[in-house]
């Protein structure tokens, strides 16, 4: 059902002279190729902004099957879908709402002014981006808890105006999924679209009619919708690339196998091209969570894409000579989501540097996070956690230095600018600063 990677002993054979670097090859990720997805949006992507919202009609009927006239959804459907949400859900909702609202309030931070020297003043000012486009998956799954996690930080940021698009769905008459539409009725978002993949990410870069463009594009997609923001970043501004989800573990002999068979399969559920990676010393555990596995994967829903993603190559259970080893290995490897199950879990985690989000300890589960841990589930993946950051508060903020000098501020550094100016060539800059001091030599 998942392969085996057995690392034990090679490094000491020299076998593996780098073994964080030789990672990516050892447990590579899915065969995800977005240059070849590159070929297929960016016709589609210029066809939207040629035609705008013919295009992205004719789209929708070709990949979602579904005819619209118009794909901006009433302001009644999300009413309706509201009044209709089960009270369980609605609840739960709220519940996840509330938590990651206080986590974003919590990161906010605010201006930060400083005083290089006496009357010198630049204060960091932030400021939310004026317009965003925030995207919510709907092809598998409708990911109505992914509004919760764009839509939250970018209203705690103070976004001003803010769209979400979602695919049409064709057993709901062309509307996005009515859980996605009642839970942006609960956050009072009202601009909302029937629109999904490479088309979606395309009309919110360039505009259409009735759309105003946006200037940042959030939230998670398949290849497709990964591979049109890399394509559209530079018209408008993207989060990351968060495509299909990954989970690792690090574990030792103390964790439940059953738990982390459970967590393997809950990220699987999500894609075939789900990665599934348990990183672990213990033979006993590699071995009961092998046998629980299909145990486990036989009662659930989804058997078929779990099967699919779980015997990929993208999933492994790895097999090292130490916790340590391991360590160095999850790091390098640089997973969305990892979880670290071991006697000494909280001194572990302190460790990594890479990683889209941490789960310390048994008690903290992907899922947790993936709902209601307050923490946002917008995450980087396929490695893009050596250098991105899941989606926060702060992705909706940009940062301005505002300068403010009083005139003795300038004179008494003028020297040094006309010294650096001169120093690159660029005498026209020195003499901004010395024609406002004719007297100074
Ligand atoms: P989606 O909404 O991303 O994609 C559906 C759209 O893809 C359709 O509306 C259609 O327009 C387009 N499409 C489908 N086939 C196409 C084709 N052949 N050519 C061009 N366009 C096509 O929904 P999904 O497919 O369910 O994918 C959701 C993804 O989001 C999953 O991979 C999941 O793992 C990922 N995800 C990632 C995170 C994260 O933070 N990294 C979080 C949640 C979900």
């Amino acid at each position: 059902m998942i392969r085996r990677v057995d690392l034990r002993g090679r490094v000491a054979a020299g076998e593996l002279v780098d073994l964080p670097a030789d990672v990516h090859a050892l447990v590579p990720r899915a065969v995800f190729d977005v240059e070849k997805a590159l070929d297929v949006v960016r016709p589609i992507c210029l066809d939207v902004r040629h035609r705008g919202l013919e295009a992205i009609r004719e789209y929708g009927e070709r990949f979602d099957g579904v005819h619209l006239d118009d794909v901006r959804v009433p302001a009644e459907a999300l009413k309706t879908a509201l009044e209709e949400l089960d009270p369980t859900v609605r609840s739960a909702f709220e519940e996840s709402i509330r938590r990651v609202r206080e986590v974003s309030e919590d990161e906010l931070g605010g201006d930060v002014e400083s005083e290089p020297a006496p009357g010198g003043r630049v204060t960091q000012r932030l400021v939310p981006v004026q317009r965003v486009g925030l995207y919510v998956p709907g092809g598998r799954a409708p990911l109505a808890s992914s509004v919760v996690m764009n839509v939250v930080p970018a209203q705690v940021a103070g976004v001003p105006s803010l769209a979400v698009a979602s695919p049409p769905q064709k057993e709901f008459g062309g509307l996005p999924h009515p859980t996605v539409l009642a839970v942006c009725a609960m956050l009072g978002v009202d601009e909302v679209y029937a629109i999904g993949g490479a088309q979606a990410i395309a009309g919110f870069a360039y505009g259409f009619e009735g759309c105003r463009k946006v200037n940042l594009i959030t939230g998670p997609g398949n290849i497709y919708v990964v591979a049109a923001k890399r394509f559209l970043l530079g018209q408008v501004g993207i989060d990351s690339e968060a495509g299909p989800t990954e989970i690792a573990v690090l574990a030792d002999a103390t964790a439940d196998p059953a738990h982390v068979a459970a967590d393997l399969i809950s990220q699987a559920e999500h894609d075939p091209m789900a990665a599934s990676v348990l990183v672990t010393p213990s033979e006993s555990l590699a071995a009961a969570v092998e046998a629980e596995l299909p145990v486990q994967v036989a009662r659930t829903k989804h058997s078929e894409r779990i099967t699919e993603a779980l015997g990929g190559q993208q999933s492994a259970i790895v097999l090292v000579d130490d916790l340590d080893q391991g360590t160095a290995l999850v790091d390098a490897y640089a997973a969305e989501h990892l979880e670290i199950q071991t006697e000494d879990a909280e001194q572990r985690a302190a460790l990594i540097n890479n990683a889209g989000a941490i789960f310390v300890g048994g008690w903290s589960p992907v899922s947790l996070g993936d709902y209601c841990a307050g923490s946002n589930h917008v995450l980087p993946t396929a490695g893009c956690a050596c250098h991105s950051s899941g989606l926060s508060v702060r992705s909706f903020l940009r940062a301005m230095h505002v300068v403010n000098y009083t005139r003795d501020a300038l004179q008494e550094v003028a020297g040094h600018v006309v010294a650096l100016a001169n120093a690159e060539d660029l005498p026209g800059h020195g003499a901004a600063v010395s024609i406002r001091f004719p007297g100074d030599s």
